[in-house]
């Protein structure tokens, strides 16, 4: 289900190689994920000697789920089905207002019920993922604290799930990690089991794999590298310390050095990226300021964690073009050199990786065990007749498992 889900359409015999079980294995739990609606077959083309083997693609419309983004300045939500299809996606800017929790999750709660109106005649969500500019608590999802949205304790999944009146599963979990997330799993990370996401926007935050898992740490808030300490006598963070890495190399770092303090938003970055093409050398020497900033937080992560790739992401991916000589030369001078090879590119999903990670968080819950997934009602599923045939499928093949 899993390699469908991520991977696509694959016949039942690239299914059996892949998971080294024998055909009729593969075509029993097919049909297992058939009768829950969870995958489709189609014939197999024809040509190769033998039987064509059958494709089998991810339903849509079997598992879908809310994916929820809530970043500093603007709010994405989307319906997405399994196998990764956006069914459904809106997203609005976000005032830097210092709005409360519960004003933006009525927000937030306002563009699902639109989202979900537009689509009456299809199956439930059936689980809700939300990733949140700020540190969150693993065991229960809790946003400690999000420091650029002024908001401290937040139980964000109980307080949507209560607005929204729906009683399905909520996961919530840091921006950054879930853009790790998705990278790694549909991204610049792929097939990558020791890679780092540096995420960056007025904050900034790492997700780690290492070892082909992802590294949470003992609460789940590890990655927190934009509040590592390497300007000591540096500015203020909003975290309440000095001279974090964030304030050197964020959003408003960058604006700062290029003479416009005080904007902000993806169009005041590409505003500095503009300048930088018709040859401003105040946008030209900023640009560089974080190119060389970038590389002393880098050189700090390359060292602690030996990554063989590193994406960055956010705003980080746009300027990496303009910044990238002045990064790779400061990386060579700080870090020792068979570290320094770590490949460095741009994230491949672009402001959607959060987005996208929210919803493989949500989808997690059901691929852990798609048996869990009900064999009733499924839209699928014409007459009652098919279903019983289905249950009964399914009953041979607890017993043949
Ligand atoms: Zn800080």
């Amino acid at each position: 289900m899993r390699r469908v889900h991520l991977a696509g359409p694959a016949s039942r015999s690239d299914l059996a190689n892949y998971t080294g079980l024998n055909r009729s294995t593969v075509g029993d739990l097919v049909a297992e994920l058939t009768a829950r609606g969870l995958v489709q077959e189609r014939a197999g083309p024809r040509g190769a000697p033998g039987r064509p083997s059958p494709i089998v693609t991810a339903n849509p419309n079997g598992i879908t789920v809310l994916a929820i983004a809530i970043f500093d300045d603007s709010l994405a939500v989307a319906i997405i089905g399994l196998g990764g299809r956006v069914l459904a996606r809106e997203s609005v800017e976000r005032a830097r207002d210092g709005s409360s929790a519960e004003a933006t999750i009525a927000r937030v709660a306002g563009i699902c019920r639109t989202l979900l109106d537009g689509r009456p005649e299809q199956s439930p969500v059936q689980a809700i993922g939300i990733a949140v500019a700020g540190v969150v608590q693993r065991s229960d999802g809790e946003l400690v604290v999000g420091p650029n949205l002024g908001w401290r304790h937040v139980a964000l999944g109980e307080l949507l799930r209560t607005t929204l009146g729906l009683d399905v599963p909520v996961f919530t979990a840091n921006d950054a990690d879930m853009a790790t997330l998705a990278e790694h799993l549909r991204g610049a990370g792929m097939g990558c089991d020791d890679f780092v996401c540096l995420w960056g926007e007025v904050g900034v935050g790492a997700g780690i794999i290492a070892g082909g898992r992802p590294l949470s740490g003992r609460s789940g808030f590890a990655g927190e590298v934009g509040h590592l300490p390497l300007s000591p006598a540096g500015r203020l963070c909003h975290c309440g310390a000095r001279g974090c890495w964030e304030t050197e190399v964020g959003e408003h770092a960058l604006l700062r050095r290029a003479g416009r303090a005080g904007s902000g938003g993806p169009g005041a970055i590409d505003l500095v990226l503009a300048r930088a093409d018709a040859g401003d050398p105040v946008a030209i020497s900023a640009i560089e300021a974080s190119g060389l900033w970038l590389a002393v937080g880098l050189a700090t992560v390359i060292h602690t964690l030996n990554p063989e790739r590193i994406a960055l992401a956010g705003f980080f991916a746009s300027i990496l073009p303009y910044a990238r000589d002045a990064l790779t030369k400061a990386l060579s001078e700080l870090a020792i050199e068979p570290l320094a090879a770590a490949a460095i590119v741009p994230a491949r999903l672009g402001a959607d990786g959060p987005l996208i990670g929210a919803a493989e968080l949500a989808f997690e819950h059901w691929l852990d065990d798609p048996a869990s997934v009900p064999l009733i009602d499924r839209p699928e599923w014409s007459s009652t007749a098919d279903r019983r045939v289905a249950a009964k499928e399914v009953g041979a093949t607890r017993l043949a498992i």
